[in-house]
């Protein structure tokens, strides 16, 4: 058995110790007879697994008590319908469009009512994030809209928007527990779990009490409704119960490891080393501004499309896999999420060098 370094944007890589503890409980899970796939959601022993998930992420994010935990399906996007169906009580809702999953997002709300994109990045290819200190916030606005880590463009909100006493949506699909949160600035968090934390089908969200009612829009399926999943501990049906025990032992991991401080810690020095070297390259470079860069989504470029497949081709034989840029912006992006060690990117640069070395 070998692992390779997988740099993918999602699904993505787990951590290994993660990996081996689901393996070997795979036939058997502590005594029970059966697998975690097997079980039924309303036995005991999975009650006990979807808790101590809620109460290790509750534990990590530091999650005040007037806020659900919701463990959902339908991946991010189907949050993109559902955040308007529940929250807009006014039929207005203010987006901020930083690349193309905020892009789709703001697209879908405008299914249901009026959703004005307050501020864009999409001026310079989404490469920045607008400045969101004094935005022109509609007086009705039921809500405002982010994606707080542009996955495909590589860019973060250093800075959370002034919303101007509006509750403030992120999407942080892509950053979840990369580092601390302040979750009470918030009126729902949300992702999808494929990204930094699990495996697909399972979709993190996290959400203001006074933002779950009855009062949705009309026609709002029952499935797609905040309070059918808050009034019935994520199990008014049956839930992705897999998912939930992977992102659960995910917690752990972090717990072990020290917390979002300590995982901040981790990203932000492989970032930097990736980073830094792009900055004295004379043969790469990153397409991002560098205040706004992402820890996660590093994207880079030649600025020879040819060269650049060349370099995915090579670092692909060489065990480096998934560094093809998103196709909306080519060239390469590096995603370095918790489960990459540093090993992974100090590898990566190693190569990175060579390849320059050979090319310039
Ligand atoms: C991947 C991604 C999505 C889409 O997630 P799905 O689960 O595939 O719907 C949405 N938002 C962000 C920020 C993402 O990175």
């Amino acid at each position: 058995m070998s692992r390779i370094w997988n740099f993918s944007a999602g699904p993505a890589v787990l951590p290994e110790e993660v990996l081996r503890e689901a393996a070997a409980e795979m036939l058997d899970y502590r005594g029970c007879g059966m697998s975690v796939m097997e079980m039924s959601h309303r036995s005991k022993m999975f009650q006990e697994i979807i808790d101590q998930a809620e109460a290790d992420l509750r534990e990590l994010m530091g999650i005040p008590d007037n806020y659900k935990v919701l463990f959902l399906q339908g991946g991010a996007s189907q949050q993109f319908a559902a955040i308007p169906m529940n929250l807009m009580k006014h039929r207005v809702a203010d987006y901020i469009v930083t690349g193309q999953w905020a892009k789709k997002a703001w697209q879908e709300a405008r299914l249901y009512g009026t959703a004005n994109k307050v501020a864009s990045s999409e001026d310079k290819t989404f490469s920045y994030i607008p400045d969101c200190s004094d935005l022109p916030i509609s007086p009705e606005a039921d809500y405002v809209y982010i994606c707080e880590n542009n996955t495909i463009y590589g860019t973060k909100f250093h800075t959370l928007p002034d919303t101007k006493g509006k509750p403030l949506v992120a999407d942080v699909s892509s950053c979840f527990l990369s580092e601390p949160v302040d979750v009470s600035r918030y009126g729902v968090i949300y992702g999808g779990v494929q990204k930094n934390i699990g495996p697909a089908g399972v979709v993190i969200s996290i959400i203001r009490e006074d933002l779950i009612t009855e009062d949705v829009l009309e026609g709002t399926p029952t499935m797609l409704r905040f309070k059918t999943h808050a009034d019935n501990g994520s199990m008014y049906n049956t839930p992705p119960c897999y998912g939930i025990y992977i992102c659960g032992k995910v917690f752990q991991w972090i717990r072990r490891l020290g917390g979002l401080e300590e995982m901040r810690a981790r990203n932000e020095r492989k970032a930097k080393l990736l980073y830094d070297y792009l900055d004295q390259s004379r043969l790469f470079h990153g397409t991002v501004v560098p205040q706004d860069r992402s820890l996660m989504n590093v994207p880079f470029v030649t600025g020879d499309a040819a060269l650049d497949a060349q370099f995915v081709r090579e670092a692909s034989d060489a065990g480096f896999a998934n560094l093809k840029g998103h196709r909306s912006v080519g060239g390469m992006r590096a995603s370095i999420y918790n489960a990459m060690p540093y090993e992974g990117v100090e590898a990566l640069v190693g190569f990175l060098e060579r390849f320059e070395h050979a090319h310039r």
